[in-house]
């Protein structure tokens, strides 16, 4: 009874997670084209019609603009909340609806938690999934967090999380003023130095693995948010640190195992897209 869970990318530029259990296939986010998801579901040897279903954080382009045309293509069953379905205009036939805090069971053994987080202009959730005993949190695009984000998030085996931008870059890069405000901003992104504080606060012995994603390819460089990271959490977690970005799939991450090499991560090989 274990969950593997691989992102075949994350970045300004498209978002999606695979989680896989012996009996289902479910995606985090469909921030792809239709014909990107194939390609990288394809190195995995998975076409688009063995996914049971696709969860969607929120409406914006990069978590949800691949929603309709998988809808269309595939007939993939999607759920997400009212008003992201709404912005997305998807065809309520092939969509469920879930709401804040709630538990979605898809298959035998994964159950998923819906935890809403502040991100302007939208109704966005993170995911806190359940197998074998263990739990994964997939948390992307929010400018600050809660206490109940907390709550559910504190001693995970297995952490996601967007380190979006380093201070020091976003005030001397290029962006306007105004852009620069919306970023730092409650509804916005986490920098690395925030993502690092939320881990201090949730990262406990059971924390094995955080992967840090959604790098501003601009703003951030993978070295300064691991580092950054590390400096706030050093003294609470002893696992292991991975970057994904925009390019993928890179590896896999398991919970719930089953079996001693379930507990190592498996790097995929020489997966690369143009
Ligand atoms: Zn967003
Ligand atoms: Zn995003």
């Amino acid at each position: 009874m274990s969950l593997r869970i691989t992102h075949l990318g994350t970045g300004s530029r498209g978002n999606s997670t695979l989680l896989e259990t012996d009996d289902v296939k479910v995606l985090i986010d469909l921030g792809f084209s239709g014909a990107q998801l194939q390609k990288r579901l394809a190195m995995l040897n998975i076409e688009p019609e063995d996914i049971d279903c696709a969860l969607l954080s929120h409406h914006h382009g990069d978590h949800g603009g691949g929603a309709t045309i998988a809808q269309r293509k595939w007939d993939m069953q999607i759920l997400a909340n009212e008003r992201t379905a709404q912005e997305l205009d998807l065809d309520p036939l092939k969509t469920s609806y879930f709401g804040a805090l709630d538990v979605i069971r898809i298959g035998d053994e994964l159950s998923i938690l819906t935890v809403p987080v502040p991100h302007s202009g939208s109704e966005n959730v993170a995911f806190v999934a359940s197998c074998g005993g263990e739990r994964a949190a997939i948390i992307t695009d929010l400018g600050s967090w809660t206490d109940e984000l907390i709550k559910h998030v504190y001693g995970c085996e297995h952490i996601s999380i967007e380190a979006n931008y380093d201070d020091r870059k976003l005030s001397a890069g290029p962006y306007p003023y105004s852009l620069k405000e919306r970023i730092r901003g409650r509804g916005g992104h986490l920098s690395n130095s925030q993502t690092g504080q939320f881990l201090a606060e949730v990262s406990t012995e059971s924390t094995r693995n955080i992967v840090l994603t959604h790098l501003s390819e601009k703003n951030n460089s993978p070295h300064l948010a691991e580092s950054t990271v590390l400096y706030y959490i050093s003294e609470v977690f002893d696992g292991d640190i991975y970057i994904s970005l925009q390019d993928g799939p890179e590896m896999t991450h398991y919970i719930g195992a089953s079996g001693l090499e379930n507990l190592t991560p498996t790097k995929l090989n020489e997966v690369k897209i143009d």
